[in-house]
């Protein structure tokens, strides 16, 4: 966001610049802040996950894996689908492996958008999904979640439907605002899709980590499973963001049509972490139950610094994530006070104006990842009280 731009740089990505989660990570690197902006944890993930890892790279699983991803992840992929949400995918035409949702993300758009085509989607929204529609040629037409209860209006949804639509695009448990859409609203979300012939494009990395509620595929809703590439990843699950093992599910068509872009972004990726998702995936779901309930304590420990501190903590139901209101402390520029931050107290946070088109509905909102150990959510909650006017 803040260096110019190049001037080889194609039209359609001026204006992407760097990610603020880029600037922000280097800000926290810089000042020796505690960065509570970009979304990774602080502690390893479940020791089989790795231990399967080590363990194949050591067997000499070190070439390309297969273009569509080992069989045994596949097999686990779709074993997971069903044990959890009842889907049902065959593991060798309906599964294909990325690297990491953000491949995915960009494969699907790529392969679904022509030029001129429209993609709907909710604001705030992942960073990643306004550079890859702009990448497709395509547009987007957002659709506001609203504070203090990330509503959105259902006529506004309506109406952002146009016929160039081609793809709804969904982030449910939702990045930045934690929000888990209910199975009223996927109903609704389902019905527009189906009325409108959309496919869906659902980003669920975080699936397993919600507090509040349940999560619910958006593929599970009637008319659903043949209309929707459903995007998930071993990242924000095992506490391996660094490793990028993502995957679609889908309809062999849908799954043919990504695949063909797929193949020439990456090809294949990360042959040996695949064994490690594989085997997480695998995992009893007392596992995955332990994992959600450590984040949901430190999600509450968060969300009790920052207010407080003096913000206005915004509710958060699942992910990595907790939003607040900057107002209470008498401020309102959310970029200018993420950047002011390192100096005033120490610690990092993410400006939600990233992830908006309406600048003044994300101003005065502020992410923190509370996927951090929990002495260091204790330490940041402290030198937050330093801003407290
Ligand atoms: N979607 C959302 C909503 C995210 O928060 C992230 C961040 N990791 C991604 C996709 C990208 O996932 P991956 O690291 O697996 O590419
Ligand atoms: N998903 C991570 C977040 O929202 C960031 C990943 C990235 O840096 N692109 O913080």
């Amino acid at each position: 966001m803040t260096e110019p731009e190049s001037p080889y740089l194609v039209e359609r990505m001026q204006g992407f610049g760097t990610t603020i989660f880029a600037e922000m990570s280097a800000l926290a690197v810089a000042t020796g802040s505690i960065n509570l902006g970009q979304g990774f944890p602080d502690e390893d993930g479940p020791a089989e996950v790795l231990d399967a890892a080590i363990a194949a790279i050591r067997d000499g699983h070190n070439q390309y894996p297969p273009g569509i991803g080992i069989p045994a992840l596949r097999h686990a992929i779709a074993a997971h689908q069903a044990k959890w949400y009842s889907l049902v995918y065959d593991p060798d035409t309906e599964v294909l492996v990325t690297a990491g949702a953000t491949e995915a993300i960009a494969a699907s758009l790529l392969a679904l958008c022509e030029p001129g085509s429209d993609v709907v989607t909710f604001e705030p929204y992942y960073d990643s999904y306004a550079a890859c529609i702009a990448l497709a040629g395509a547009q987007r037409r957002v659709v506001q979640l609203r504070t203090p209860d990330w509503s959105f209006d259902a006529a506004a949804l309506e109406r952002a439907i146009t016929p160039a639509t081609r793809v709804l695009l969904l982030n449910s448990p939702h990045n930045p605002t934690g929000k888990v859409f209910s199975v009223e609203e996927l109903e609704l979300i389902a019905q527009l899709c189906v009325e409108h012939d959309l496919v869906a494009i659902t980003d669920e990395v975080y699936e397993h980590l919600v507090f509040d509620g349940r999560h619910v595929p958006l593929a599970t809703m009637p008319g659903m499973r043949e209309r929707t590439i459903t995007i998930s990843s071993g990242g924000k699950t095992f506490s391996c963001t660094g490793w990028k093992i993502g995957w679609i599910c889908a309809p062999p068509d849908l799954v043919n049509a990504v695949k063909t872009v797929k193949q020439f972004l990456t090809y294949v990726n990360g042959g040996p972490f695949q064994f490690g998702v594989a085997a997480g995936l695998d995992l009893p779901g007392s596992t995955f139950r332990r994992l959600a309930a450590a984040l949901e304590e430190k999600r509450d420990r968060l969300s009790a610094g920052l207010a407080a501190a003096g913000f206005t903590v915004l509710p958060s139901a699942g992910t990595y994530f907790v939003s607040a209101d900057i107002r209470g402390l008498g401020e309102t520029d959310g970029l200018a006070f993420c950047r002011s931050m390192p100096a005033r107290c120490g610690v990092v946070a993410v400006p939600s104006v990233a992830f908006y088109d309406d600048k003044d509905a994300g101003n005065p909102l502020v992410r923190f990842a509370c996927c951090k150990r929990l002495d260091v959510i204790d330490e940041a909650a402290d030198r937050l009280q330093k801003l407290t006017p």
